[in-house]
């Protein structure tokens, strides 16, 4: 259901209320069969059954002897015990030494436990560390130095993993470790959601392309690199329109370039706020069915959102801020939605803010802050300096949102703030 807007006056409504609209419209997409480690950062779309023990077979945790427990009872430095050593064996082979009475097996981390033997001895605690001579690899006998419980340093068979067992559900987040897991039973492809296919189209006759010469009164078009790089770390595809012209019928082509290409969300940024030639709108209105909003933040205030030939489409405000804060906002959840993921928050931090924030927006307000570490372990926070909705070199130095609700007015430095994480890098 898609109300047509009816009148010239737009609604303003608050961000939860044009996001929770705007998510309606999307679900997990359907499942497509990938390589292993392209399924990296997906949602799997199946529950995976191990059809093997893991590991497969009792091991050795440790590189030492492989002993039966009853062989060395009471040994020690001042006790040692001599076993004749039968055999070497390292990972990756099948023992054919059987460890009998006063014998040992010279074994490796992850070699099997031979017939026979129940416990590994470190080498560490045997003479084979107390003088390289004594070692069993060759001179055919070792002193045991400790006397470990039963079934000391060997890993059983299944202990990680057993045969039959869902190993990931479905709905699992794929990470290096869950990769590796799979790996280790043998999954070398899996069934996950596919990835979002994001159609960008940036609309304005000012703009020019990002090789071009820029002539008097022209702008460089940011906005499509900026939403192409944002789709591609949210885990989309982008599908590049270029630039659309402010006429009718250059529009209406490239907006139905982007449905004829099979995208999942079409983004377009700028030609819709209030002061905009209605050109945008017109062309969004007769193509599909749209609302236009104000939405109750700065920056980012205009924004539309409807269906166009069965394809979610936000319009994004032009100023290039504007356009980041509002597909952070909107277009990142939809695409991590489609993906499968059902958690969109970012991370949050409590930091000290270092400067005055203000808000005279009337709106809720999202100042670019810098979030660093002091000397005492501290979270704290400074603004980046100019907030206009066009200043994108104070996004770059940012790594975190502060939001500032419409009745907090100001804060002064020193005030205790939450700030959203929009980068968490491994130093702050
Ligand atoms: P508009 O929403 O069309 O009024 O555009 C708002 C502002 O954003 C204007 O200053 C535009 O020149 C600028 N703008 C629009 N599209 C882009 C773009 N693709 N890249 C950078 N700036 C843009
Ligand atoms: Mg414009």
């Amino acid at each position: 259901m898609v109300i047509r807007q009816t009148s010239n006056v737009m609604q303003m409504i608050s961000v939860e209320e044009a996001r929770a609209y705007i998510l309606r419209h999307f679900a997990p997409l359907e499942a497509e069969r990938v390589e292993l480690l392209d399924a990296l950062d997906r949602v799997l779309t199946e529950d995976i059954v191990s059809p093997i023990h893991v590991p497969p077979h009792n091991n050795s945790a440790m590189d030492g002897y492989a002993v039966r427990a009853q062989d060395i009872r009471g040994a020690s430095k001042t006790n040692p015990i001599r076993l004749n050593v039968v055999a070497d064996l390292g990972a990756g082979y099948v023992p054919d030494a059987e460890v009998t009475q006063d014998t040992a097996v010279r074994i490796m981390t992850g070699a099997v436990i031979p017939r026979g033997a129940d416990t590994v001895v470190r080498f560490e605690e045997t003479s084979e560390a107390v003088d390289q001579k004594a070692s069993g690899k060759g001179s055919g006998s070792v002193e045991i130095l400790n006397a470990p419980e039963r079934g000391a340093n060997v890993r059983l068979a299944g202990e990680d993993i057993r045969a039959g067992e869902i190993v990931l559900r479905k709905g699992t987040l794929l990470r290096p470790p869950e990769i590796g897991l799979l790996a280790s039973i043998g999954q070398s492809k899996v069934n996950v959601h596919r990835r979002p296919r994001v159609a960008i189209l940036a609309t304005g006759d000012e703009l020019v392309e990002i090789d071009a010469p820029l002539s008097e009164g022209k702008i460089r078009n940011s906005n499509e690199y900026s939403n192409a790089a944002a789709v591609l770390k949210a885990g989309g595809v982008p599908i590049r329109l270029g630039i659309a012209r402010d006429n009718v019928q250059d529009l209406t082509r490239k907006i139905r370039k982007g449905v004829d290409a099979g995208a999942d969300l079409f983004i377009t940024s700028a030609g819709v706020s209030v002061g905009d030639y209605d050109i945008v709108k017109d062309v969004l209105n007769s193509e599909g069915e749209m609302h236009f909003w104000q939405v109750n933040m700065k920056p980012g205030k205009p924004l539309a959102f409807g269906i166009v030939g069965g394809v979610p489409l936000l319009g994004l405000p032009g100023n290039p801020v504007s356009a980041i804060v509002s597909f952070e906002t909107f277009a990142r959840p939809a695409i991590l939605t489609m993906l499968g993921k059902t958690k969109f928050a970012r991370p949050q931090v409590e930091a000290i803010l270092q400067d005055r924030a203000e808000n005279n927006a009337g709106r809720r307000n999202y100042i670019r802050v810098f979030v660093s570490r002091n000397g005492n372990g501290e979270y704290t926070a400074m603004t980046t300096g100019e907030q206009g909705s066009g200043i994108l070199s104070s996004i770059t130095r940012a790594n975190g949102l502060l939001e500032m609700p419409p009745e907090d007015l100001e804060y002064k430095p020193g005030a205790r703030v939450r700030v959203t994480m929009l980068d968490y890098p491994e130093e702050i």
